[in-house]
């Protein structure tokens, strides 16, 4: 338990943060583009360093890969076994902070590795590896698991050719619930954070960048916003906004796509990974948000990236065949399936055209005259991603020190929260909500602290995105405030009236414009996170 309490974050809405960038008269010292994890990392670095940060996100908070990773907060074992012990000592040093700072959001959760003849790596190999993974995180977590005692812990697994597992740990996350809780924290520090705002331009002031142009995706408005330096942390799309001052192509955009189950067609209550049958790929099959998600691919995207990315039959065959032949008693067929989701890896190509799964993961950081470039990288290394493109951003922003004086990410959060509600749900809120967790238990009506469904997300959850998180359309409240839309079968529709009920009247909708809302947000889910469509 903590004690020393931060005064509770005001909550967040659009129209406020609007007033916010219209007072503001002076130029911005720090201008990020991109509100996925990168972009809140570095705003949340800046703000805290006492600069005038303003974010702007084109879509959504999370909208882009950071709400579409496979959620885990992971040194990385297949970036040691690929020898970057650099980027694997990272993130595990990061893996463990989060851990720490944050413990109901960050999860540690059991891994088993499955061991069958003639595969490698094989035990002994795994345990090696684990010695220096775990040595380097601090903890010592792993051990073999014996077939029997492994089947018995895993019910269901083929038990063909299967010599036991390996038992280690990592940890998982709600990727857009750590997004939010970032930029929380540096709204918290003073910095702002907007939502549909796209930069459609830079300024600039002879050779140098000025700032940006920037369209209010709600409004149709444009106005330019002057910064002394303007960080590109758009990911997959960082080349677009550089292409205004360089050309140059340095993303290889790599599609990962997953599945998911209900939890009672698969119940785990570990990870299981295995190596895919038919190209030797690690898959992972584990229990997140209530249900049971399969793992992942990593292949070039082609499509354009300002659709959304989803999930091809291919990819479809080959998680569903992976899952299959681990889990035959399951029976999992296509019908099963109650959702997808896939998103896009902005990998910094190696220009060697080598298979995707073997280009690194590190980030890059670039500056062009004042526009720092920070793409690549990793969900549980943003933090170190952030100091590194303020390093590169300090010649440009006078008296700023980037380097690295370990102060925490989160602010302690009081975890004795007043209510007779099971502790796992009082976990789970401290986790999603930190400072204003309390808040929330006491503005929201009792009647609607129960789950939606078979859901762990509360019905409170609903109506508080919809009154202080920012929620301009309905994909964002079921896809990334809550992820119901992606636990739940057909986005949710069972729930429809349910949800409706608690927050039309939160987000001020006429009848009309939230039956038009509903179903652009049905059609989008049907489109891009179910199963495939004809052609694709
Ligand atoms: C399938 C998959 C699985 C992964 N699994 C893991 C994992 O388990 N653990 C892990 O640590 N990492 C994982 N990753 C990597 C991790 O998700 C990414 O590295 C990270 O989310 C990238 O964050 P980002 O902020 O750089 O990019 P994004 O989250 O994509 O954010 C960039 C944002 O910029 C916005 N933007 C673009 N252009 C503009 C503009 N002109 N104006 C305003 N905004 C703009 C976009 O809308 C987007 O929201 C995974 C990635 C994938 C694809």
């Amino acid at each position: 338990m903590t004690t020393n309490v931060a005064p509770p974050t005001s909550p967040n809405t659009r129209a406020a943060n609007l007033e916010g960038l219209a007072q503001r008269t002076r130029p911005w010292d720090v201008l990020v583009v991109g509100g996925g994890i990168t972009g809140a990392g570095v705003a949340r670095e800046a703000a805290r360093r006492g600069l005038a940060v303003l974010l702007v996100e084109q879509r959504d908070f999370a909208w882009g890969t950071s709400s579409r990773s496979s959620k885990m907060v992971h040194g990385g074992l297949r970036y040691l076994a690929q020898g970057d012990v650099k980027l694997t000592r990272d993130a595990l040093r990061e893996r463990e902070r989060l851990l720490r700072e944050a413990p109901t959001l960050v999860t540690r959760t059991g891994y088993f590795w499955n061991h069958r003849k003639g595969q490698s790596p094989g035990r002994i190999a795994l345990g090696l590896a684990l010695e220096l993974y775990d040595r380097m995180a601090g903890i010592r977590d792993h051990h073999f698991v014996p077939r029997r005692e492994y089947l018995e812990r895993v019910p269901g697994l083929n038990p063909e050719g299967l010599q036991g597992a390996t038992y280690f740990t990592d940890s998982i996350v709600d990727d857009a619930r750590l997004v939010l809780r970032v930029l929380d924290e540096a709204r918290a520090d003073g910095a702002l954070a907007i939502n549909y705002m796209r930069v459609t331009g830079l300024l600039q002031d002879g050779p140098r960048v000025a700032g940006a142009r920037i369209e209010d995706v709600v409004s149709g408005a444009s106005f330019e916003v002057p910064a002394r330096v303007v960080i590109n942390a758009t990911g997959a799309w960082a080349d677009g906004l550089r292409g205004q001052l360089v050309r140059e192509t340095k993303v290889r955009p790599l599609r990962g796509s997953h599945l998911v189950f209900a939890r009672e067609r698969l119940p785990l209550n570990e990870v299981v990974g295995f190596l895919h049958r038919k190209d030797k790929r690690p898959v992972f099959v584990y229990p997140w948000g209530g249900a049971t998600v399969v793992g992942t691919t990593d292949l070039d995207h082609r499509a354009p990236l300002s659709d959304e990315p989803r999930i091809t039959e291919e990819e479809l065959a080959y998680l569903l065949g992976g899952v299959q032949r681990e889990f035959p008693e399951a029976g999992l067929g296509r019908e099963d399936v109650l959702s997808t989701w896939a998103g896009v890896r902005p990998v910094v190509a190696s220009g060697k055209g080598i298979s995707p799964s073997k280009e690194r993961r590190d980030h890059v950081v670039w500056d062009d005259r004042g526009l720092i470039t920070v793409t690549g990288g990793k969900l549980t290394t943003f933090r170190s991603i952030a100091l590194d493109a303020l390093a590169k951003a300090a010649p440009h922003v006078p008296g700023l020190d980037a380097r690295d004086d370990r102060a925490p990410t989160f602010r302690k959060v009081d975890t004795k929260l007043e209510s007779t509600l099971p502790q796992p749900v009082l976990d789970r809120l401290v986790g999603r909500y930190g400072p204003l967790a309390a808040r929330f238990l006491a503005e929201m009506p009792t009647s609607e602290l129960v789950p939606v469904g078979e859901t762990d997300t509360l019905v409170a959850d609903l109506r508080w995105a919809a009154r202080h998180e920012a929620v301009v359309r309905l994909e964002d409240l079921l896809l990334r405030r809550t992820r119901l839309g992606i636990v739940l079968r057909d986005g949710g529709s069972a729930h429809a009236e349910l949800i409706r009920r608690t927050v039309q009247a939160e987000l001020g909708l006429s009848d009309e414009a939230y039956a038009a809302a509903w179903s652009a947000y049905l059609q989008l889910v049907r489109s891009s996170y179910g199963l495939p469509t004809a052609g694709s």
